[in-house]
């Protein structure tokens, strides 16, 4: 979808939102897009009467929709694909907490807020990636990526990135900043090239024989299985993964996560949904349509997410953390200089 379509659809449904709103609608920001969303609404609607009405955006631009609109904002809830970002959100002021036994019940501690300003709907791990052929013995650890061994070895996207900026704040959160930033000064010492491209170019220098470790998400390794992914799908077979630190603290994992909107005049439908995406259907369905992990214990996984196996995710790190530590990640990718 061009550009001009997608922000013409987003101002048609906008104008839905402000001419339809009523008691049974609930009006949701989201910056994640995925076809099969609208099955997952529609059977909420089914369930409970409330029609779901969806703006779809980057999740910096509906943060600064959100604060930009104020009070009069339409949006009740809020849906995005990284605590850093959720935290960007919580730093603009533009979310409110939400006091919920269901949330509570559902989701474990370490995927809320403390303050209940938000929670996991699904997770995805950052996690170490090798070529088979040319590693024999790969690190087990995030700490391990900086031994000398991988100097010029490693592909690692660049630090303005969300993912690499959480991934700090959890080092920062485990180890302190000085440790910190010898891990991240660490890293730039053994990267194979300067950061380029996003996590599945980081995979595609593996196959290329461009670096023999890689970072990335979970998910951008499986779709090579899901699809033809080019550069990667041909050379697939030659790559191994690596659940890092499973016998510490556990393997790092990042959140989708909903929340109330500061704004949000439907208060009551926005809690029945976001109670709903932490029930058994709305979970399959979040964690599936991206190969991802529900934030639900108990929750079945799709096959092909299961074909990573089974591993220890880092549950003493309070997700929080990730947002709490962002700008002293910033500050020592700056001072290391990790482009
Ligand atoms: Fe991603």
């Amino acid at each position: 979808m061009s550009r001009i379509t997608r922000s013409l659809i987003a101002a048609m449904t906008l104008a839905a939102m402000t001419a339809t709103a009523t008691a049974q609608d609930v009006n949701v920001y989201s910056s994640r897009h995925y076809d099969s969303d609208d099955s997952l609404y529609e059977k909420f609607t089914e369930e409970t009467g409330i029609t779901v009405n969806r703006i779809e955006g980057k999740a910096d631009e509906l943060i600064a929709r959100l604060a930009a609109e104020g009070a009069n904002s339409p949006a009740d809830v809020f849906i995005t694909v990284d605590i850093g970002r959720m935290g960007r959100a919580e730093n603009a002021g533009v979310i409110q907490p939400v006091t919920s036994e269901v949330i509570a019940a559902n989701v474990p501690s370490h995927l809320r807020h403390p303050g209940n300003l938000w929670f996991g709907v699904s997770q995805r791990a950052r996690i170490i990636f090798y070529a088979k052929d040319r590693v024999a013995n790969p690190p087990r650890t995030y700490e391990a990526l900086t031994d000398d061994a991988w100097q010029g070895k490693i592909c690692i996207r660049s630090s303005s990135n969300i993912y690499n900026q959480s991934l700090l704040a959890s080092i920062i959160e485990a180890h302190g900043e000085d440790e910190a930033q010898d891990w991240a000064q660490g890293i730039v010492d053994n990267m194979a090239r300067e950061p380029q491209g996003g996590d599945t170019d980081q995979l595609r220098g593996l196959v290329s024989g461009e670096c023999d470790i890689a970072v990335a998400n979970h998910y951008y390794f499986l779709r090579g299985f899901d699809k033809d992914v080019d550069g990667l799908t041909s050379g697939i077979d030659n790559l191994g993964w690596v659940w890092p630190n499973q016998s510490g603290r556990g393997a790092h994992l990042n959140l989708t996560a909903a929340a109330m909107t500061k704004a949000a005049s439907n208060k009551a439908e926005a809690t029945a949904l976001l109670e709903f995406l932490t029930s058994d259907f709305a979970q399959q369905h979040f964690a599936n349509q991206n190969n991802e992990y529900p934030a639900v214990p108990g929750v079945g996984l799709d096959q092909d997410t299961a074909r990573l196996g089974f591993f220890v995710p880092d549950t003493t790190t309070n997700t929080a953390a990730f947002s709490a530590n962002a700008s002293k990640a910033q500050a020592i990718f700056n001072r290391v200089g990790w482009k």
